[in-house]
């Protein structure tokens, strides 16, 4: 048997420290040591003999016993259960966060977990893509959707069993689900528990089970959700269906469903937040003389009137024809952007007008647009 090192030396305490003293030190290797912090392999074995340590040195009557005659002491009148029974660790880890303030969860964390729990289990969430127009986007719109889904067996009511027959209870786990073991260690005697392997846990044993769901309580089968849109709804937007979702076990609630909506890029519309941006090429003429025109947008067709003298790349508003809000009153605008195109292929008569127009302009260089009108006129008739 290798020797056993000295309680003192262990807690890092001189041989006449007080009881405060002695606290403070192990308190601190116990943060150090505690298996919820530390996960080093050593660290359970550590914080075992440390704790082992504290349990006599912080008991007046057991440390008497080992300042007298050692370990040989401690050994032949205490069990470790009594050295470790005496600790109080609630009021050791008391006042730390994290792991270290559940006092209990100490032994958790060494033997195992408390058990397996195979009480009602609520369903997975699903995710569910779809994909919209953005056309779909600005009015609303209800869509179809399939979904592959579990869900309670409907012909055994997902108990599993063929109707009219029952489940009986487990002998061997008395319905409970779980096997115990009680195990003696130095911190006392505790329980693990396991799944029971006769019914995996359920507690219940099938004799004849229900032919849909072979004993399952659920299945997995496509189911065609209607899906609702609302107007103005985002890129990226999910929209939550409470219980549509994965059935739950053993009589737990179903999951979610998540709408996850992607909306697809429009060929000439592009979205920011609330407005629609628009693209609208426009002639030299249009640009100079003003004009009328139809302009597309989300919600049809509507007029716009282009100010003579207009400058390439200037932005018209349209009010209210953007996407409606969200869970709001009243849309966004349409910004309709002007750019003006020059022509690259004229006509001899289009060459002949312009060429005109540059000499006025080569007389006049100073003069505004009041004086060129008659010339653009000709100009605008000309490609009409
Ligand atoms: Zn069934
Ligand atoms: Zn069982």
């Amino acid at each position: 048997m290798p020797t056993k090192k000295d309680y003192y030396e262990i807690i890092g305490v001189p041989k006449d420290a007080d009881e405060k003293e002695i606290k403070k030190a192990y308190r601190k290797l116990a943060m150090q040591y505690h298996p919820d912090r530390n996960k080093e392999p050593e660290a359970e074995d550590k914080f075992k003999e440390i704790s082992e340590a504290y349990g006599v040195l912080s008991d007046p009557e057991k440390r008497k016993q080992y300042d007298r005659f050692g370990h040989a002491g401690i050994d032949a009148q205490y069990t470790q259960e009594d050295i470790f029974g005496s600790i109080n660790f609630e009021d050791i880890f008391r006042g730390f966060g994290g792991g270290g303030g559940r006092g209990g969860g100490i032994f958790e964390t060494f033997f195992g977990g408390g058990g397996v729990r195979r009480g009602p289990e609520r369903g997975s969430d699903l995710r569910y893509d779809l994909r919209i127009s953005l056309e779909d986007a600005a009015t609303g719109i209800e869509k179809k959707g399939d979904v592959m889904r579990t869900e309670t067996c409907d012909v055994c009511k997902g108990t599993g069993a063929k109707p009219g027959t029952t489940s009986k209870t487990c002998t061997h786990c008395h319905g409970t689900g779980q096997i115990s073991q009680a195990r003696r260690t130095p911190f006392g005697q505790f329980i693990t528990s396991t799944p029971c392997p006769h019914c995996s846990g359920a507690g219940k044993i099938i004799e004849s089970p229900c032919s849909s769901c072979n004993g399952r309580g659920r299945v997995r089968r496509p189911r065609t959700l209607s899906i609702r849109i609302p107007a103005g709804i985002g890129s990226g937007d999910r929209i939550p269906h409470r219980g549509e979702g994965e059935a739950g076990m053993r009589g737990g609630p179903p999951g979610d469903l998540y709408i996850f909506v992607h909306i697809d890029p429009h060929p000439v519309f592009k979205r920011d937040g609330n407005d629609i941006l628009y693209e609208l090429p426009i002639h030299f003429t249009q640009a100079a003389l003003g004009d009328e025109v139809l302009v597309p947008t989300l919600h049809g067709d509507v007029r716009m009137k282009i100010p003579a003298g207009t400058q390439s790349g200037s932005t018209l508003r349209l009010r209210g024809k953007g996407m409606p809000k969200l869970h709001g009153l009243g849309k966004g605008d349409q910004l309709v952007k002007l750019g003006v195109v020059v022509p690259t292929h004229i006509s001899a008569r289009e060459r002949e007008i312009l060429t005109e127009l540059q000499g006025i302009e080569a007389k006049n260089p100073s003069k505004g647009g009041k004086k060129h009108k008659g010339i653009f006129e000709k100009v605008k008739d000309a490609f009409v």
